[in-house]
């Protein structure tokens, strides 16, 4: 069975500047290189997937509605300088959730663990083996090597400088 290769991206941090649970218009902050890292994804095959932790949904900082739309902006934004997102995952919860429904000691779709991934192989027909995720944090990479995904630590700087030197060659 051949599937197809996939680009998991995080979002604060990769695609965005995480000014600390970014959810309104002005918070949105494009990483330098963010468009074309991702115009250059979609060049080289990859099918593009945000995955991101959104535990401000469980906090009460912002409601999951203003998360959707603020990920619809970012997408929308990222577009019109070419660069196509195919899909994105979102994961609400955390262990000290103000809103009991997103109140969850350890929930499957949090990263490190790796649900969302496993959901958007299984729903998009991914081939982990030739995909990779770029994350700026250690639970990024660590999602990643349990869906079966190469992943790889972005530390800020240019995102399609580091997209370039990951699929040199
Ligand atoms: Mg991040």
């Amino acid at each position: 069975m051949s599937g197809a290769p996939a680009a998991f991206l995080d979002r604060d941090g990769v695609l965005i500047e995480d000014c600390g649970y970014p959810h309104k218009p002005e918070h949105l902050v494009l990483i330098p290189g963010a468009a074309e890292a991702v115009r250059r994804l979609k060049s080289l095959g990859y099918l593009t997937v945000i995955v991101t932790n959104q535990s401000g949904v469980a906090r009460g900082l912002f409601t999951e509605d203003q998360m959707h739309d603020f990920n619809a902006l970012l997408i929308a934004q990222l577009a019109q300088d070419g660069g196509v997102i195919d899909a994105v995952y979102a994961a609400p919860y955390h262990a000290d959730a103000v809103i009991e429904r997103y109140r969850h000691p350890d929930h499957p779709d949090r990263k490190p663990n790796p649900g969302m991934l496993l959901r958007a192989i299984e729903e998009h027909g991914i081939d982990p083996s030739k995909s990779l995720m770029i994350g700026d944090q250690p639970t990024d990479v660590e999602a990643a090597r349990r869906a079966g995904v190469a992943g790889h630590l972005f530390k800020g700087d240019n995102l399609d400088a580091f997209v370039q030197s990951l699929t040199a060659g």
